[in-house]
């Protein structure tokens, strides 16, 4: 649709017009923080001593034509996905059947929702949970009706670890900046009225400072801050710190960054109230509570490295604090899940208003179930016969977990037909034909790309208490749109992760 209705995009440049613009985009960059730590295979450890080096994100030269509508589309439902997913989160008995069947074909699963029903069964001592959600569409054209207007079909909702929320700030002012700045040619459709900029920063960082500030003081006179749990060797830093400055300057909250494996030695929970207690290793004879775990890592069983994570997990699980999220909210942005909503009528029951319900299926693209259930067998043949147009997708994050279109055959008979329903097969969505040029490491790469809207939620539930956890949460305390991302690779490329080294940040152009 884009490229056809804009077959000039992007512009063409001179040699002289894209120095100048090159120049322009990597300062603005690197002086507005929109960076990364480099790889490893990049730049080594040795060459960059303490972290001192840095690179630009991976960004595209120009924002990316995406039609309005779509993208207002994908804002106006943000907030019912917000509360959909935070009622799943909240219903355990709708929950647990998945959950048990899942657990059985997939370790992670089984191994997450274990910790989630032991803690259960001491008792959670914190009824309010928060969810920093971000929504992931692709553009849809029906095959069948060419000339109908573009709709968004959602790709994945994510629960945990949403990222690239700082960035997607940074790089939609850089696109703006470059456009006021006449760095694109004056006679492209680049206008900078066209550029909305993402407050994803802002607002992520609020829905952290509403529950923090909902927590409440710390006892015996303690000062309050948040956690937020990250990789060891993280690379993905500045979309982080720019959230932790936020909230410093903007709000006066401090965060402390711990790894799961430092959680045992610097963190202890006190008898009964179970409040979660940080001696930060820099600071003797400090002493934190932890008012909120935002969780950057543990979204993968790479981020376990053995029994002392998930004891560490678990403590955080049992603490008092505010997690962002529970392991059962995690757990509800399974595919499975997503699946079994797409299917089986199941949001209807969660939103029963039924404009809203409906507004939030609209986005729905075909998800099968490939278990032993009817719908399940019909799409197992499907996988096995006709698989050209379908993704196999397990209950991963992070990218680079799926398999697509003609590796879905041999891949399934590769593992036990018995750990098949531990999979979701989804019809591929086929956005229209674009071009831009994507720069990595100072490197460009032009030509066929595909775009991925995030949309990002922040809400804060309370759930019932007691023997009421679990029944259906009791209320919404606050519920936001919190910005968007655009993510762009190649066309080539069926993986669109950032940080998974497929694709790059990119800014909404409204067209
Ligand atoms: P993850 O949780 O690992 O990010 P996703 O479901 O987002 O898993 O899949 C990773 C990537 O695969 C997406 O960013 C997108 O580029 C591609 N992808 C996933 N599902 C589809 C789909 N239905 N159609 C087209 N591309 C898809
Ligand atoms: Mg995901
Ligand atoms: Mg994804």
């Amino acid at each position: 649709m884009a490229a056809e209705m804009f077959p000039s995009y992007p512009p063409e440049l001179s040699q002289t017009q894209l120095s100048y613009l090159l120049q322009a985009l990597t300062d603005y960059s690197l002086s507005h923080g929109l960076n990364v730590r480099p790889a490893e295979s990049f730049i080594s450890e040795k060459l960059s001593p303490n972290g001192a080096l840095a690179t630009h994100a991976p960004v595209t030269l120009f924002p990316s034509p995406f039609p309005r509508s779509c993208w207002e589309e994908g804002r106006a439902v943000q907030k019912d996905y917000n509360e959909l997913y935070a009622r799943v989160a909240g219903n355990e008995e709708w929950l647990e059947k998945i959950m048990v069947e899942l657990s059985e074909v997939d370790d992670f699963t089984a191994r997450l929702y274990k910790v989630h029903l032991d803690v259960k069964t001491e008792g959670f001592v914190q009824p309010l949970s928060l969810g920093l959600f971000r929504s992931d569409y692709m553009i849809h054209i029906a095959p069948e009706h060419p000339n109908a207007l573009p709709v968004i079909h959602q790709v994945e909702f994510n629960t945990i670890a949403s990222s690239f929320g700082s960035l997607s700030t940074k790089v939609s002012e850089l696109h703006k900046h470059l456009a006021e700045t006449g760095a694109y040619p004056s006679d492209s459709i680049i206008k900078p009225e066209n550029i909305p900029v993402s407050p994803a920063l802002q607002e992520l960082a609020k829905g952290l400072v509403i529950a923090h500030r909902a927590y409440g003081s710390g006892g015996d006179g303690r000062s309050t801050a948040v956690f937020m749990i990250i990789q060891p060797g993280e690379k993905n830093v500045f979309d982080q710190r720019w959230l932790e400055y936020e909230l410093f300057e903007k709000h006066g909250v401090q965060t402390y960054r711990i790894s799961l494996p430092d959680v045992p030695k610097l963190t202890e929970l006190v008898s009964g109230t179970r409040a979660l207690i940080y001696s930060p290793p820099h600071a003797p004879n400090t002493q934190v509570e932890i008012s909120t775990v935002y969780f950057r890592a543990g979204y993968g069983p790479g981020d376990y490295a053995g029994e002392g994570d998930w004891a560490a997990r678990t403590t955080l699980e049992r603490s008092k604090a505010i997690k962002c999220p529970s392991v059962i909210t995690q757990l509800a942005g399974a595919k499975k899940i997503q699946q079994v909503l797409a299917t089986g009528g199941a949001v209807e029951g969660f939103l029963p208003d039924q404009s809203v319900s409906s507004r939030v299926r609209g986005t729905f693209a075909a998800i099968h179930p490939l278990d032993q259930s009817p719908a399940g067998m019909a799409a197992r043949k499907i996988a096995l016969e006709k698989p050209d147009t379908y993704v196999l997708k397990p209950q991963r994050e992070g990218g680079g977990n799926n398999i697509y279109r003609g590796d879905i055959p041999s891949f399934l008979k590769s593992i036990p037909e018995s750990h098949w329903s531990g999979y979701i097969l989804m019809e591929l969505i086929e956005p229209p034909p674009l071009e831009n040029t994507i720069i990595r490491n100072g490197e460009l790469m032009s030509g066929g790309v595909i775009g991925e809207l995030g949309v990002y939620g922040a809400i804060l539930w309370r759930d019932g208490e007691g023997e009421e956890r679990g029944k259906g949460l009791k209320e919404i305390v606050m519920n936001e749109e919190a910005g968007w991302l655009l993510r762009t690779k190649g066309r080539q490329s069926d993986e669109g992760g950032v940080a998974a080294g497929f694709g790059s940040v990119d800014a909404v152009l409204m067209v």
